[in-house]
């Protein structure tokens, strides 16, 4: 049996535990959903207020110059490069996910009706974030493609030769299940098809090596892992050898050769740039900076591969205590048990009390949250991330020692803790 000494003695040997130092970790708060929203850099408040006050408040329009303003998608974007294994000038940081999917979802769209034409499909998984789906299905009406979604293990079957673009997300929202980037990659170019790959529950969580994946198109957020704050700036990535091919549907102002230049047609600029939209949130940039930075801090200690180490130890700790003592409490695990097929969360299941039982966690400080199931093969979902760079080993068995106490009292049962809010 693993022992509160034991967890304790894993803090103390953690070689990234000064990197916890960075946040503002809420008193009483353990804090499980860093893969939906990152904590609190202690730098973004001083920084955001610095932005306004002189940046805005004094330098006003000069701030696009002398801030480097304008820079700032390139900078951040030169930033998450080095988290997901792009070169500096391959990544931009813009917009939201959603609009970023739709650009290169285009793209992709494009290049396949040149390179492969005919083909009338886009694969992806049932089980892909509603967001994603929901941008295909548009594109695909807009289009005349047809969306095809399948099960996680039947996307090897679905790559064949009437599909155009297969879209992943690269770790699952609901299970945590990781696909091999690499090795699908692989087949669906083997099979002549385009990928785009959603690196939302990856980037800062899990190495990833889009260069030497090979693959075509990635997008991912910045306000999970990557702790850029509420509605931070996501990302976009072009393989190299596409970037110049195509204008990306939303061909405003800011991916223009020269956008100062107000000439009344559009020249796209080379490279990543153009996949920039129109004026960028400034205020919101520079707190997202502030996350990359808690995340390259990393970097001298080993990098993504130590965070991915102490994520996997995290994860095997968690699944391990809540087996040891909370069995018998109806518990399963929706998360593959293959450290190695898996990011940086837990999902366990219930079949009844998973929407309670996540609030009562959280009315004891233990905040992680729930997804629900669609009544037929999903099924409700705990969920619990795990981010390496403020999550301990103690933070561990105290959270699966608060599930241990709401099960064995059947707290979860109370009505306040029935009563659905609008964002689970
Ligand atoms: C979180 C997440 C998004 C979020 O999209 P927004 O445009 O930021 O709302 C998109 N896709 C996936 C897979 C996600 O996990």
């Amino acid at each position: 049996m693993t022992t509160l000494e034991d967890c304790r003695a894993l803090d103390a040997q953690d070689p990234l535990r000064p990197l916890r130092d960075q946040f503002v970790l809420p008193e009483g708060v353990i804090y499980l959903d860093g893969n939906s929203l990152g904590v609190l850099p202690k730098t973004a408040a001083a920084r955001v207020a610095q932005a306004i006050t002189e940046e805005w408040g004094q330098g006003l329009i000069r701030s696009w110059n002398s801030a480097g303003w304008f820079e700032l998608p390139r900078r951040l974007g030169d930033k998450i490069a080095q988290l997901v294994g792009a070169n500096a000038g391959e990544v931009v940081a813009t917009d939201s996910t959603s609009i970023n999917l739709y650009k290169v979802l285009s793209a992709a769209l494009r290049i396949a009706a040149q390179d492969a034409p005919g083909r009338s499909k886009v694969v992806s998984e049932r089980s892909n974030f509603p967001t994603d789906l929901y941008i295909a299905e548009s594109l695909c009406r807009e289009k005349g493609y047809t969306l095809h979604l399948v099960d996680s293990h039947r996307i090897g079957d679905a790559l064949t030769d009437d599909v155009a673009v297969l879209m992943l997300t690269h770790v699952n929202y609901r299970t945590g299940a990781m696909h091999d980037m690499a090795g699908l990659t692989r087949a669906a170019h083997e099979a002549g098809i385009v990928t785009v790959w959603d690196l939302a529950h990856s980037a800062g969580a899990v190495p990833v090596d889009l260069n030497a994946s090979g693959a075509d198109f990635a997008i991912g957020c910045g306000y999970k892992y990557l702790n850029g704050g509420p509605g931070a700036p996501a990302f976009v990535w072009v393989n190299p050898k596409h970037a110049d091919r195509f204008w990306q549907p939303l061909s405003g102002w800011w991916g223009h050769a020269a956008p100062f230049d107000f000439t009344p047609d559009y020249q796209p600029a080379a490279g990543i740039t153009r996949y920039l939209c129109g004026t960028q949130p400034v205020l919101g940039m520079v707190a997202l900076e502030c996350g990359l930075d808690t995340v390259l801090a990393a970097q001298p200690l080993g990098g993504m591969a130590a965070l991915r180490a102490k994520s996997v130890a995290l994860t095997e700790l968690f699944i391990r205590l809540v087996e040891e003592r909370c069995a018998g409490q109806g518990l399963g695990l929706a998360t593959p048990r293959e450290p190695a097929l898996r990011g940086s969360q837990v999902c366990l299941t219930r079949e009844a009390g998973a929407y309670a039982i996540v609030q009562a966690l959280i009315a004891r400080g233990v905040i992680g949250d729930f997804r629900a199931g669609d009544g037929g093969a999903h099924e409700d979902i705990l969920r619990f991330g795990f981010t390496p760079l403020y999550i301990g080993f103690e933070d561990v068995w105290n959270a699966v020692e608060q599930l241990r106490q709401v099960l064995e009292t059947a707290q979860w049962q109370r009505p306040e803790f029935n009563q659905k809010n609008a964002v689970t």
